[in-house]
């Protein structure tokens, strides 16, 4: 499967910007094809969602090239971290829904209080209606697929808005979709600004955004005019901790992986490096020479080195470099949208390079006297979406995780806690809110509708006034 992608794929021949958008009438016909699908009940049914689910899989099969080449032709991103990143990330959590969801979707009986007796108390998960998805351009596929998948087997319409930073993955998303899935129930909308903020006018009954925390403030607010819930998932820098006490072989292939795994463009990746003092020497030797390992004297050359996704990123990006000593790295090319793998030592928290996310293959690294050091520098600043702490001792990781707040994070990994299909992935504070992923993906497009059913025999008189103080007796007896 990945050499036939391969095959297909051309190296760093970019895609050029979408064409094909759709204009504000057909927009507002969209949504409202969309709701009358929904209220006409079609996709409440199991079988429904269950079929929608297994044409996404299918669908991902299937195509699976075409996918991976269009993501080549986005990013220059290989087909080895377009499957790993992408289509067995979402193949994965479809064939969890699959295997999970009739029992999701069971009513649940909860137990009922003495006062209300006779009576059952049940928990009906309904579907919230019809949900627009807005996705980025840095996992394009996965990211606009996955929190579909979790609309579907809720039993939502969806309107998905692919990013039209990567367009060609926005134009083969719209394609596949059409060819495989409910066309009544699923639409896609290609286009950029514009296009959303149209979107964005219209009444949906959820909204599940993906990107930065700027457009996450217009999405939300956006939002609120017709009090539709959210979903934000945004970003922020993740940091890295590395104890003085800790296994540097390892440790350094999984930070070098998790950095440098799609040329940082990951909303996990490790932002940063804050490594004890004493480690700090052996940690960027070691450094350098897991980079080599991984890409090459020159990994330009590397077929398994990610490009920057554009013009503009590059540049933002090499802008960055000046903030600190080179370690290794610091090559740029623009017509390639090549940066190499860049460490940064000598950092200063002011500089620019540690006042904004990176998003991007450079690492700056500082250093730390202690672990409380590393604590207190986290607090200090905005919740990140991930935190990952490196140490032999399980009490002293342990130490930091319970003193910092984050999205989520590893223990002696990097980005590896979004494998685990029932982990909840989500941000905390600026880095989002809202969680999905394998139920929670179900959960976040589900409304728990509680209802009490009562039979009509056994109406005791209590609660009716007047409010003796002989019933009042009774009531707090019974409560
Ligand atoms: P992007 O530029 O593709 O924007 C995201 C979406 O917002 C796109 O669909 C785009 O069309 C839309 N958009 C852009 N400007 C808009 C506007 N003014 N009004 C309405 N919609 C608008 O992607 P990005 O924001 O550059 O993505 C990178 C950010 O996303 C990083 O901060 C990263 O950490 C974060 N991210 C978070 C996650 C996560 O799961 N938490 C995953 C990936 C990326």
């Amino acid at each position: 499967m990945l050499s036939g992608a391969m095959a297909i794929a051309t190296p760093h021949t970019f895609a050029t910007p979408p064409t094909k958008t759709a204009t504000d009438k057909e927009i507002v016909v969209t949504v409202q094809k969309l709701r009358a699908t929904f209220e006409s009940g079609v996709t409440r049914p199991a079988e429904w969602r269950l079929n929608q689910l297994r044409q996404l899989y299918r669908m991902i099969e299937d195509e699976e090239a075409k996918i991976l080449a269009a993501l080549k032709s986005d990013l220059g991103k290989c087909s080895a971290e377009g499957f790993i990143g992408e289509t067995n990330m979402v193949m994965g959590e479809v064939k969890l829904m699959l295997k999970s969801l009739r029992g999701w979707m069971r009513t649940r009986t909860v137990s009922a209080p003495l006062t209300v007796q006779p009576a059952k108390a049940k928990i009906y998960p309904e579907p919230l209606g019809v949900a627009l998805i807005i996705a980025p351009w840095n996992y394009p596929f996965q990211l606009a697929a996955s929190p579909l998948a979790g609309a579907l087997a809720a039993g939502n319409c969806a309107i998905v808005k692919p990013s039209e930073v990567a367009p060609a993955t926005s134009a083969v998303f719209a394609e596949l979709c059409k060819k495989y899935l409910d066309q009544s129930a699923v639409a896609v909308i290609e286009g950029g600004v514009a296009e959303t903020t149209t979107l964005l006018e219209q009444r949906f009954d959820h909204i599940f955004y993906t990107g930065n925390g700027a457009v996450g403030r217009i999405v939300m607010a956006a939002a609120a005019k017709h009090l539709t819930p959210v979903v934000l998932e945004l970003g922020g820098k993740s940091p890295c901790i590395v104890d003085r006490d800790v296994n540097l072989d390892v440790a350094v292939r999984r930070i070098a992986w998790g950095k440098f795994f799609n040329a940082g463009q990951t909303c996990v990746a490790p932002d940063y490096v804050l490594v004890h003092e004493t480690v700090k020497k052996p940690f960027l030797d070691k450094l350098a020479e897991v980079v080599r390992d991984f890409y090459g004297d020159d990994p330009q050359q590397s077929p398994d080195y990610t490009r920057i996704v554009n013009a503009r990123h590059h540049k933002r990006l090499s802008a960055l470099l000046d903030s600190g000593k080179t370690f290794i790295g610091g090559k740029t090319d623009a017509d390639d949208r090549y940066i190499a793998p860049t460490v940064l030592t000598d950092v200063s928290p002011d500089s620019p390079v540690m006042k904004e996310e990176i998003f991007g293959p450079i690492l700056p690294v500082l250093t730390i006297a202690s672990l409380d050091e590393a604590v207190r520098f986290v607090n200090d600043r905005d919740k990140p979406l991930a935190l990952y702490v490196f140490s032999n001792d399980a009490d002293r990781a342990q130490t930091v995780i319970d003193q910092t707040s984050s999205g989520g994070g590893c223990v002696n990994d990097c980005v590896m806690h979004l494998a685990p299909h029932e982990l909840p992935f989500g941000g905390v504070g600026p880095s989002g809110m809202g969680a999905y992923h394998g139920k929670s993906s179900f959960d976040c497009f589900t409304h728990m509708k509680s209802v009490l059913h009562k039979p009509f025999m056994l109406d005791a008189p209590l609660r009716y006034p007047p409010y003796t103080d002989d019933k009042m007796k009774w009531v707090k007896r019974l409560s």
